[in-house]
């Protein structure tokens, strides 16, 4: 059978029509049979063990009994009538249950005639029952052929409304079976099959439809799922391999004055070992005559700015220019102020540019862009205008790249001939194993490892009645000399309501911590950037001693003397960005405090979450956790999410898995680049499809 045959229309298989087929498309995606192949069970019935009545558990499981009804009986209830019936066999006696379809039961059910009966069984009154069980004759039973483990497909209500039941959906997967006489092409290359003892396609996708038994079932989802993970891999390593050779990148080979006279007289501590080898890592991409394209992962307060101000040098002593973008003019700002200041007493040249800079100081940025006059320029998406021409571009790095989008990483791309490399930089710490898939094609470094001399942050849980105590415990902190963050929700779904709740809360602020002894700033989104900055300049310089909040202040903000965070209806906070805020604290020498306030009603996941916050500060830790609460796709936002849309894998759970394929796409790519040896001409083949294909794999860009 050619492979070709599996990119017929659906509409083509027997037992399907043209509204079938339009419903099979529009509820599950079901074009082309390929699809239907790929339409793998939720689950599985398992009807290979029998039951006795004696070795029932308390499980609510799904079991198969094979014995008689000895008697029934109507029971009059409040709420309606329902229909009993006795059923036994020689450990022990149970109860069957029907609702519905009473009277049809009762007149076609035989007393005294052996049954094989299936369904939930429920402890209820003392005794087992099963509700609405599905029953056939043992008689019947033992004529007809069966699947033993059934599978149990996807559904929607407007598939069963269309009467394409799961039991049509695996009609249709077996005529696909007969007419393929269940032979489908090998996807893999025998090495692997052999090095993985993995069992051949034809089988797994056989037994995965209709496992033959529990030990099959488990070898077809192995296969499977290890063959998404490898292609998925495959992809990302190959666009990444294909990228260094074919995308030349400046060649910065020197490291020059600028770099070495500010190692040796201008680093104002001992860089962390995890600094040093990032830098080094970059170092060499730098050099590599390919574009770096580089993704610096570090928790917040880990000291990625350093990181990046002497990359900056690198490609200024190379004779370029470099940019720092970030996505807040506050971001911008203090980037500004905090590079400035570490290059104070060199002669690196450095803007500002952001939405709010004056047409005239614009002018000379904009001329000595041109002639190359100034080095470096930090800002806001107004750097990233088509009217703002560099002389010669040669790093760009990126801020917080979870606030930015592939579109403004690509338009960096293009402010030159030869693209710029570019260092993304986040505080959003990516678990590795999706940063893999993620981000494939960015090579990624790590900072993990605090500077020196952080204490841990101090988080705790505290209900809203708790509140007079915080409160003191605020005034005492501020007498102490300290400030202190009270951040408010803002979600979109929500502004009107919770602007209502931060402005109530801000009033009750004020009144609980009255001028003069008091100053308050107060920031959020409706408020006028000049504002905004005025207030925030108010409590950096130590004006203010308590800043009112939405989560404005969450990415990057640093103010050392800052010391309690307090995050109030903390419940409604993912977890990533409750870690974010409480990143804004433990900045300086003192010890400092989380405080997460919440309501007496949350949600178990809620509390997941609040627990996680208090047991750890360790935002690798977080992620991991947020990823199996959230789910690979939320955790990215939903531009990315697609790209998850696994048929059979989960990023998660097959983590080891993914690692594994991720070795064996690596070493293929390795030794045989371009696929030519004639033992992975299969695997070059099914690539090839999948690109043109492009079923599950639209995410190619
Ligand atoms: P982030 O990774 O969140 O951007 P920053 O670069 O803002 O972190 O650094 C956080 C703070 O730690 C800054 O005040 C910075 O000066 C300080 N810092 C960074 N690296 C070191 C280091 N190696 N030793 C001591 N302090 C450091
Ligand atoms: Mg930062």
């Amino acid at each position: 059978m050619n492979a070709g045959f599996l990119q017929t229309p659906v509409a083509y298989l027997k037992g399907v029509g043209p509204s079938r087929a339009e419903t099979l498309q529009s509820e599950l995606g079901i074009q082309v049979y390929q699809d239907l192949l790929n339409l793998f069970p939720n689950r599985y019935i398992d009807k290979t063990q029998y039951y006795k009545i004696g070795q029932l558990q308390k499980n609510n499981a799904e079991v198969q009994i094979v014995g008689k009804i000895v008697h029934i009986k109507t029971v009059e209830h409040k709420r309606g009538k329902r229909l009993v019936a006795k059923f036994i066999d020689d450990t022990g006696e149970m109860e069957l249950v029907w609702f519905r379809s009473q009277k049809w039961i009762r007149e076609n059910l035989k007393l005294n005639t052996p049954y094989v009966i299936f369904g939930k069984c429920n402890w209820f009154n003392g005794m087992f029952s099963m509700p609405h069980p599905e029953m056939e004759l043992v008689s019947e039973h033992e004529k007809s052929l069966r699947i033993s483990m059934q599978p149990v497909y996807p559904s929607t209500e407007k598939l069963s409304n269309k009467g394409i039941t799961n039991r049509v959906i695996s009609k249709l997967v077996q005529q696909l079976f007969i007419d393929t006489k269940g032979k489908f092409p090998e996807t893999l290359s025998d090495n692997i099959l052999y090095e993985l003892k993995l069992i051949s396609k034809s089988e797994a996708l056989f037994n995965i439809h209709f496992p033959k038994n529990q030990e099959l079932l488990a070898k077809a989802q192995f296969r499977l799922k290890f063959e998404e993970l490898f292609y998925l891999q495959m992809q990302l390593i190959a666009k990444n391999m294909l990228h260094k050779q074919k995308i030349k990148g400046f060649n910065f080979d020197q490291v020059g004055t600028l770099f070495n006279d500010f190692y040796a007289n201008h680093l104002p501590f001992e860089l962390t070992n995890a600094q040093k080898r990032v830098i080094r890592e970059i170092r060499a991409d730098l050099g590599s005559n390919a574009q770096m394209n580089r993704l610096l992962q570090g928790d917040v307060g880990s000291g990625k700015t350093i990181v990046a101000v002497m990359t900056m040098l690198l490609a200024i002593d190379n004779g370029f220019q470099a940019c720092l973008v970030a996505p807040t003019e506050i971001l911008a700002n203090q980037h500004y102020n905090g590079i400035k200041e570490l290059l104070a007493g060199t002669e690196v040249t450095c803007e500002l540019l952001t939405g709010s800079v004056k047409k005239s100081t614009r002018k000379p940025i904009h001329e000595h862009l041109e002639n190359g006059k100034l080095n470096i320029l930090i800002g806001t998406h107004a750097v990233l205008e088509d009217k703002v021409i560099f002389k010669n571009l040669g790093l760009a790095i990126i801020d917080e790249q979870h606030r930015f989008g592939v579109a403004q990483r690509s338009k960096l791309w293009h402010k030159n001939q030869i693209p710029p490399h570019i260092l993304v930089m986040t505080a959003t710490p990516i678990p590795r194993t999706l940063a893999m898939s993620l981000y494939g094609d960015l090579d990624i470094s790590v900072i993990d490892e605090l500077p020196p001399g952080r204490k841990p942050i101090k988080t705790v849980h505290r209900y809203d009645s708790n509140r007079l105590k915080v409160f003191q415990f605020i005034r005492d902190e501020i007498r102490k000399g300290r400030q202190v963050y009270i951040v408010y929700p803002l979600i979109q779904e929500s502004e009107a309501l919770d602007y209502k709740d931060l402005m109530d809360g801000y009033e009750s602020i004020v009144r609980d911590f009255p001028q003069p002894e008091y100053q308050i700033s107060i920031v959020h989104g409706q408020m006028k950037p000049n504002d905004k900055e005025y207030e925030m300049e108010r409590f950096v310089k130590g004006e203010t001693q308590i800043m009112v909040a939405t989560t404005v202040i969450e990415v990057g903000v640093n103010v050392p003397n800052a010391s309690v965070m307090i995050i109030e209806s903390a419940e409604r906070f993912g977890l990533s960005q409750l870690h974010q805020l409480r990143g804004r604290v433990g900045r300086g020498a003192d010890q400092s405090f989380c405080i997460l306030m919440t309501s007496y009603k949350l949600s178990s996941e809620a509390k997941t979450r609040l627990e996680t916050m208090v047991g750890t500060n360790d935002g690798f830790e977080i992620a991991e956790v947020d990823l199996k609460l959230r789910g690979p796709g939320d955790i990215m936002g939903t531009q990315q999410s697609g790209l998850l849309n696994l048929k059979i894998a989960d990023i998660v759970k097959d983590n080891s898995i993914l690692k594994s394929a991720r070795y064996y796409a690596m070493q293929l790519l390795k030794n045989d680049p371009s696929l030519d040896k004639p033992e992975n001409l299969v695997v070059r083949h099914f690539y090839a499809q999948l690109v043109k294909f492009k079923n599950i794999w639209n995410y190619i860009s």
